[in-house]
Parts: C-alpha cells; sequence; structure tokens
C-alpha cells in the first residue's frame, strides 16, 4: 500500500528542522530510522504531508560519548551501533542487550534510539532499557533545550511528554554504581518479533549482600512503559534470594491493566510479567558483584 502524498524535508541542521516544525505544525512528522513512521505511513494510520527527514543530522545526532558520570547518546544512534558499543557494553550493558533483542539486522541497522523513545510503541523494547537505566532525556525546541526525566516521559499508548515542535536530541544515562548487575528478558511475539513483555533490571548489592538500590521497567504489558517501584520496594535493603526475587516479581503488574489481544489476555500478560520480571531480577543478581 502506498503512503499518502507528501513534501519532503531534509534539513541539514537541527535549527533547520525546528523551525520546519514550526511552520507545517501538526502537517509535519520527523523521519529518523523510518521503521515505525513509514509502516504507519502505508497502512495509513499515519498521513503527514510534510516529512522532515534527519538523515542529514546524524553527524550530529548520531554518537555514544563517555561523559565521566553519565553516558551520552545521541538521539539518532541506531539499534546496531547500541547493541556494538564496547563503551555500553562495559558501563551499561543492558542497554546493548535490549538493543541487541530488537527486530532484525534491518531493523537494527536503520531504527533509532530517538526514534523508538518518540514513538513509545507499547511493545517496544528499549522504553524499558531507558527507565530501569533512569535516563534524562534533552529535546529541543524552538525556545531552547529541556530536560525530562525518563520516569515523566512516557505517557501511555503512543504518547510523550515531547511537545509538539520539540526534537529529541539526545539521552544521558547515568553510569551504574560499581557492582551493579543488570538485565533484560523479554518474551517475544511469534510473529512480529515484538514485545509481548520485556522486562529491565538493575540491582546494586551493598558489601553483606543485601539490595542496596534496584529499578525494574517493563514493556509490552500496559499501555506504556512503567517503572514496577513495588517490585523494587519490596526488594530494596533485603538479602537478595529467589524466594526474595519471586516474592517480588509478583508485584509487576501490580496497579496495571494488562494489555490484551489475540494472542495475549490480560492474565496471561499479568502473568508473563511476573516471570520475566523474576528471570531479569535473578540475571542481574548473577552478574553483579
Ligand atoms: C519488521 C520490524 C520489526 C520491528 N521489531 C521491533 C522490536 O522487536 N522491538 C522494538 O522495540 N521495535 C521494533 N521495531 C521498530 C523499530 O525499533 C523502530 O526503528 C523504532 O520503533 C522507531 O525508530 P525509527 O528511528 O525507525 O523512527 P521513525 O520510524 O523514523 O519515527 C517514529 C516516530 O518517532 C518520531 N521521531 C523519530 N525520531 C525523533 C526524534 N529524534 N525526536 C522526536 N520525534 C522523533 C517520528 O516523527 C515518528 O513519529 C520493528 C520495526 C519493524 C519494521
Amino acid at each position: 500500500m502506498y503512503p499518502e502524498a507528501f513534501s519532503y524535508h531534509a534539513p541539514s541542521t537541527v535549527e533547520e528542522a525546528l523551525a520546519l516544525l514550526e511552520r507545517h505544525g501538526d502537517d509535519a512528522k520527523l523521519l529518523a530510522g523510518g521503521h515505525s513512521l513509514l509502516p504507519a505511513m502505508k497502512l495509513r494510520l499515519s498521513g503527514p504531508t510534510h516529512i522532515i527527514d534527519m538523515k542529514h543530522l546524524r553527524g550530529s545526532l548520531d554518537y555514544i560519548r563517555d561523559e565521566g558520570d553519565d553516558v551520552a547518546i545521541g538521539a539518532l544512534t541506531t539499534h546496531r551501533s547500541l547493541e556494538r558499543s564496547e563503551l555500553l557494553r562495559g558501563k551499561l550493558p543492558v542497554l546493548a542487550e535490549t538493543a541487541g533483542c530488537i527486530g532484525d539486522m534491518q531493523v537494527r541497522n536503520l531504527g533509532t534510539l530517538g526514534g523508538s523513545v518518540a514513538h513509545a510503541d507499547p511493545a517496544g523494547d528499549l522504553p524499558a532499557a531507558v527507565l530501569a537505566l533512569d535516563a534524562v532525556l534533552v529535546a529541543q525546541g524552538s525556545g531552547g533545550t529541556r530536560t525530562i526525566a525518563a520516569g515523566e516521559f512516557f505517557h501511555g499508548f503512543f504518547e510523550t511528554a515531547l511537545e509538539a515542535g520539540e526534537i529529541l536530541i539526545e539521552l544521558r544515562i547515568p553510569t551504574l554504581a560499581a557492582g551493579s548487575g543488570s538485565s533484560y528478558q523479554k518474551f517475544f511475539h511469534p510473529a512480529s518479533g515484538y514485545a509481548v513483555c520485556g522486562a529491565a533490571a538493575v540491582i546494586t548489592p551493598d558489601a553483606s549482600g543485601n539490595v542496596a538500590s534496584c529499578r525494574v521497567a517493563l514493556t509490552g504489558v500496559s499501555e506504556g512503559a512503567y517503572r514496577a517501584t513495588a517490585v523494587e520496594e519490596a526488594l530494596v535493603g533485603k538479602p537478595f534470594s529467589e524466594e526474595l526475587a519471586a516474592a517480588a516479581a509478583e508485584h509487576a503488574a501490580d496497579g496495571i491493566e494488562p494489555l490484551e489481544d489475540y494472542f495475549a489476555d490480560a492474565t496471561y500478560r499479568g502473568h508473563l510479567a511476573k516471570t520475566f520480571v523474576k528471570r531479569a531480577l535473578l540475571t542481574a543478581w548473577e552478574r553483579s558483584g
């Protein structure tokens, strides 16, 4: 199926892209890797009359930089670059691990971190890792830049805190505390490969084997990725064990109405949430220390 007709723009700078966004308002869409937008346009779920292709911005928005306390990642960094980055594998391995679970090689070669996060697909993988890593997202608009904590970014079904006319330009991710372990565990949809349920966990032990801190986030289960704070609270300050992880994981869908579709009803998705959170916790703990 062909998309509706549109005018094509390929600005050279973020400022030019922002000016185009301002001029064309709701009629315009930014194009990053195109692996969510183009299918939606072909299915006529989205019909922008102006496409603002960011391909010439790769020079300025495609990078992974060690900035000491943070790792800064440009919004146009591809899933493949995340997956292969030695810096991430060393400092934020769960991000590389999550990116490696996305689609196939073609999707990972073109799809971008910024596109995935801005699109906020309820079954997208990276939002869970971004939440568990407590990232800070940097958005630029015509009035300048602002930062948004990951915990305030995802607003549900394809909705985020980004405002009209803003471009997500960077994610800043705090380096994990020494000894932390992390993991992303995914139940792949057998047809699409998207997450029916994906759980990301980051755990830091203290010297006596207790859980000093812990962040757990899920995708696929609800209308948007979310932090499972009840799981975190059930773990912190306690000596880690498989029994504790299982008991904490029982809270994976607390306060959530799990999604339902022909593949997985709400009960099944709730069950998957508990199972995959437990797996993520056990693996993260195994990798800690
Ligand atoms: C066959 C297939 C399998 C896939 N499997 C998976 C999977 O298993 N897991 C998964 O998570 N994803 C999967 N995807 C989606 C893929 O990860 C996409 O690349 C990603 O969701 C969107 O990134 P993109 O760069 O392609 O964005 P685009 O498609 O270009 O854009 C998506 C949306 O975000 C907006 N946008 C993009 N960049 C920015 C920005 N910097 N600032 C503001 N708005 C922006 C666009 O305007 C658009 O509305 C799959 C896609 C395909 C085609």
